[in-house]
């Protein structure tokens, strides 16, 4: 397990527990459910969590849902199951879920009986997150409050006007002309927009703060729109949603959230998170919005809209193709919660950004799988082999350990029989130098089985090696008088009596630059070889091997069965990574 982190984040919590300010520690992680998480997204999530594990406080996983237009429930289910994966056995215990049926917010306008969510009792497995739209009703009245205040006003311009009007980042902006309306117009505005009276976009509720501001989010920001669509989660009932600034500072209070953690692009939107929780004076601490660097990778792309497009355009085969970053592909490639956890460790928490190299990812996720995947034969492009000096229904039983460095993972047993099969480029009729594989007169040993001496090539008519006929020196075998005999090569193999076949998949990068949102267009740098499927004979025991589950094929790399097409019958495997960097060489 990675050691605790240190950054800047972690250095701010702990001088505000130290200062006595904060009594328990709660962060949340907010996805907005229009896209599935990604890497990315991770970085985030283990922060949260992390920094909640570590101070015994709690993290609410949010949806920040307050565009119904590119919204699903689809992404909510997503979203839910994917964090589930990613903090099981680490931080369940943080989760600041709801008790399912729990009122959803309390509206009032003081705020002084808000909705502050405890973490679900023990032993409580019927829970659900939190959701933005779940506070539109007190949100909406935090607004009455603001208009009331003298602080927001209802704007007729149109989205162009508004655009037009904001100015440049050197240009002060000029006042809207429905900027001066009184409290009561405006609170009668405000109150017509919500009950459906004007179309899209016909009217917008703005806070009032200054045009003139150099930073153009403070610039009579919006705060609500008009749109006739109903909500996935909070259903028909709203015609008026709020803006992301608004609502997202006011979810952060309503939960009593003490950090705010969020991506360097909100630093700009920091006074303006400030201004709302303190123009609404309210009568707790206001949760603290601190910010921190993108991870970014290279050979990646993270963006939802770019991933959806991939998708959408059948470049990959859904959101849960295994070459894609997100959560979902990671998964089903067989990538460890533990990995992309002790990732995002790895790469710690500063306010600049980088592109992360992809031999950084790799590296971690081969060390979780080199620690935790047993071990297993397959042989990816067969070549058969015959033992000539065993008849055909002659057997013999090997033992082949699980883990080299972990006896507790056991062993299983495995038959030695007259027809194998051994990966073809194991044998070369006119070796290369140096060679250490089996060749015309060359000895090498069967991994767990015995030496074997290549006597024959069969061929068919066009020249090509069908077959290699070998004698097996029994006398080699584990527990055998000549078991300690050495030679130069080992080599993995199947039995072809017992040998399944099975269908695998190679994944490799999904782009062959390393920074393919710099393009103009990423589908033209797609690596055209980032799916190459073969026909491979695995062992009996990978047959049964549960789907999301890494083994090693030894030698190959690391492989899943497939959570979706695979069966005991026709088994199908995911190459999760090589066991080396083949891209550096
Ligand atoms: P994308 O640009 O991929 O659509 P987003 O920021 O729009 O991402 P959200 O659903 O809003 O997606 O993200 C939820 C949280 O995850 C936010 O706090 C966001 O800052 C964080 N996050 C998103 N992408 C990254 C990333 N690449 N690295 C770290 N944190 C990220
Ligand atoms: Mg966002
Ligand atoms: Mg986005």
């Amino acid at each position: 397990p990675a050691a605790t982190p240190s950054d800047f984040i972690r250095d701010i919590i702990a001088a505000d527990i130290a200062a006595g300010r904060t009594p328990q520690i709660v962060t949340r992680f907010p996805p907005e459910p229009n896209g599935y998480l990604h890497l990315g997204h991770a970085k985030s999530i283990c922060l949260n969590f992390g920094i909640a594990v570590e101070n015994h406080g709690r993290c609410n996983l949010r949806f920040d849902d307050t565009n119904p237009v590119k919204e699903d429930t689809e992404y909510v289910d997503s979203i839910t199951t994917d964090i589930r994966w990613l903090i099981s056995g680490w931080a369940d215990g943080v989760l600041g879920e709801k008790p399912r049926g729990a009122p959803p917010s309390a509206h009032d306008i003081n705020g002084t009986t808000d909705f502050i969510a405890e973490p679900a009792p023990a032993g409580t497995t019927d829970i659900e997150p939190f959701f933005t739209s779940d506070y539109f009703e007190q949100l909406y009245t935090y607004a009455e409050k603001l208009i009331m205040a003298g602080k927001a006003f209802v704007c007729d311009l149109t989205p162009e006007e508004t655009e037009a009007y904001r100015g440049t980042p050197t240009e002060p902006g000029r006042n809207s002309p429905h900027r001066d309306r009184s409290i009561e117009e405006n609170l009668d505005l405000f109150r017509r927009m919500r009950a459906g009276e004007f179309p899209d976009s016909a009217r917008t509720l703005r806070a009032k703060i200054d045009m003139a501001s150099p930073n153009v989010w403070l610039r009579d920001p919006l705060i609500y729109r008009i749109r006739h669509i109903a909500h996935h989660h909070a259903g028909a009932g709203w015609c008026i949603y709020p803006l992301y600034d608004f609502a997202h500072c006011l979810s952060d209070y309503l939960e009593g959230i003490t950090h705010s953690l969020c991506t360097l692009e909100f630093e700009v939107h920091r006074p303006l998170y400030d201004w709302i929780l303190k123009s609404l004076e309210l009568p707790r601490t206001s949760p603290r919005q601190i910010e921190f660097a993108k991870l970014n990778l290279a050979y990646t792309l993270f963006s939802k809209r770019r991933l959806m497009r991939l998708v959408q355009e059948g470049h990959v085969d859904g959101w849960d193709d295994p070459r894609l970053p997100t959560l979902a592909g990671l998964r089903r490639r067989g990538v460890p919660a533990a990995a992309v956890r002790n990732f995002a460790y790895r790469i710690g928490i500063t306010k600049f950004d980088s592109v992360t190299e992809a031999a950084v990812y790799e590296g971690v996720v081969r060390d979780e799988l080199n620690a935790a995947a047993e071990r297993r034969m397959g042989v990816l492009a067969p070549l058969k082999l015959v033992l000539t000096n065993l008849a055909p229904d002659e057997v013999y039983a090997c033992e082949a350990g699980n883990h080299p460095q972990d006896e507790s993972l056991g062993s299983r047993p495995l038959r030695l029989t007259r027809e194998v099969y051994i990966e073809s480029d194991d044998f070369a009729e006119i070796p290369p130098p140096k060679f250490r594989r089996l060749k015309p007169g060359g000895s090498v040993r069967l991994k767990y089985g015995c030496i074997i001496t290549c006597d024959e090539v069969i061929k068919d008519a066009e020249g090509h090696v069908t077959e290699v006929h070998c004698t097996a020196d029994l006398t080699t075998r584990r527990g055998q008088p000549n078991s300690n005999q050495k030679v130069k090569g080992t080599i993995h193999w199947v039995s072809a009596t017992d040998a399944v076949d099975a269908t695998v998949r190679l994944y490799d990068r999904l782009f062959t630059v390393a920074e393919p949102g710099a393009e103009d267009d990423f589908t033209t740098v797609l690596n055209p070889e980032s799916l190459v499927t073969v026909a491979a004979k695995i062992e009996p025991a990978l047959a049964q091997a549960p789907a999301g589950v890494a083994y090693q094929f030894e030698r190959l790399g690391y492989f899943t069965a497939d959570a979706i097409e695979s069966t005991a019958d026709r088994p199908v495997f995911n190459r999760t990574i090589t066991l080396r960097d083949t891209w550096s060489k």
